[in-house]
């Protein structure tokens, strides 16, 4: 058992005992010549989830959202994102190393940008000029509080993007925690997007794993891609079976995360020392601090046995997830108000 109670991501949960069980007992072949059952039904049923034709299984959902960059551009071509953007600040610079392409950062709000604002940023066809082939939208947005897009937005920058015939991605590491607020549909929400990159290694709780979905032709195009990166991977159905197990189990309860996150921003709402705390609406909770350092407050937290994230000098981000339970939830509660 672990001794403190880790806020510091919702990557750091283990695989359940059911988990498990699926993980062990599951039919495996060599992925690499297509013959992984397990992989297979994974990557089908994921694709079925959100209506589009095929899915690609890879380690990580930097791997699914670099492989998706690539496949989708030229070297030399632009990328339009938020400045929040993970793929921009949380993958090593690979939009420069893998795909060769330069990135035009917009400030969104909250790490949303606008269709006006795509609109206003596409670069004309001169020779001069980057071509603007790709946007890439993150929902939830992981740095900005975990925040989420209204569909009617996704709609019209989709349609901007048809109209300048710009590809759309989606940094959907989280897109089961927007759907659990929004309520929308997987389906209708995928429609906009061409490809989208879903996380089974976060809220869904895999030890591994992402999925990238899109049409038949862009999958098979990636699938190359994804063995050029070497994420072609051989007997991964183990892996592949805990991502089915958590679409089956773990989707559910994604807003049990969310309501232990509001509860938590409601207590720091009257601690002294914060100075800011985003609007808290899914499982990530951000606020910086008053007078303290990211660092000290963390160390004053960790010894009372809760341990949280810096984001950079001031900043401090919790996220809640599947091993954060209601018990977990009163000592931390109960720790935030001994250090107010
Ligand atoms: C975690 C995360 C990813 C993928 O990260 P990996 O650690 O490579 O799985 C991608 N985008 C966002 C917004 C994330 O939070």
């Amino acid at each position: 058992m672990q001794k403190f109670i880790d806020l510091r991501s919702d990557t750091v949960t283990r695989p359940s005992k059911g988990m498990l069980k699926a993980m062990m007992s599951a039919t495996v072949g060599d992925d690499v010549f297509g013959e992984d059952t397990s992989v297979n039904n994974l990557e089908e049923r994921t694709a079925k989830l959100f209506g589009k034709e095929a899915g690609l299984f890879c380690p990580s959902g930097t791997m699914t959202n670099q492989v998706a960059i690539k496949t989708h551009t030229q070297p030399s071509d632009e990328l339009i994102c938020d400045t929040h953007a993970h793929i921009y600040i949380n993958e090593g610079g690979g939009i420069a190393f893998n795909s060769g392409v330069q990135v035009k950062l917009l400030p969104g709000d909250r790490g949303r940008i606008s269709a006006q604002q795509v609109s206003e940023n596409i670069n004309p066809a001169f020779d001069w000029l980057p071509r603007t082939s790709l946007v890439c939208l993150e929902n939830t947005v992981n740095r900005a509080g975990g925040s989420y897009y209204k569909l009617n937005d996704i709609k019209e920058i989709s349609e901007v993007c048809k109209k300048n015939n710009l590809k759309l991605h989606l940094d959907g590491a989280r897109i089961f925690n927007a759907l659990a607020e929004t309520g929308d549909s997987p389906v209708e929400t995928a429609n906009y997007f061409d490809s989208i990159s879903i996380c089974f290694s976060k809220g869904l709780g895999c030890p591994v794993g992402s999925v990238l979905v899109g049409d038949k032709e862009f999958i098979k195009r990636a699938r190359r891609v994804r063995k050029v990166f070497g994420g072609g991977m051989r007997q991964a159905g183990f892996l592949a079976a805990a991502g089915i197990y958590a679409l089956d189990n773990n989707i559910k309860r994604l807003k049990d995360d969310h309501l232990r996150a509001k509860k938590i921003a409601e207590v720091l709402k009257n601690c002294s020392f914060i100075e800011e705390l985003l609007p808290v609406e899914t499982n990530i909770i951000i606020f910086s601090l008053k007078e303290m350092t990211s660092e000290e407050f963390l160390k004053k937290l960790s010894d009372k046995g809760v341990k949280g994230i810096g984001f950079g000098k001031k900043m401090v981000r919790f996220v809640t997830h599947l091993d954060f339970d209601d018990t977990m939830l009163e000592k931390t509660l109960k720790v935030l108000k001994e250090l107010n």
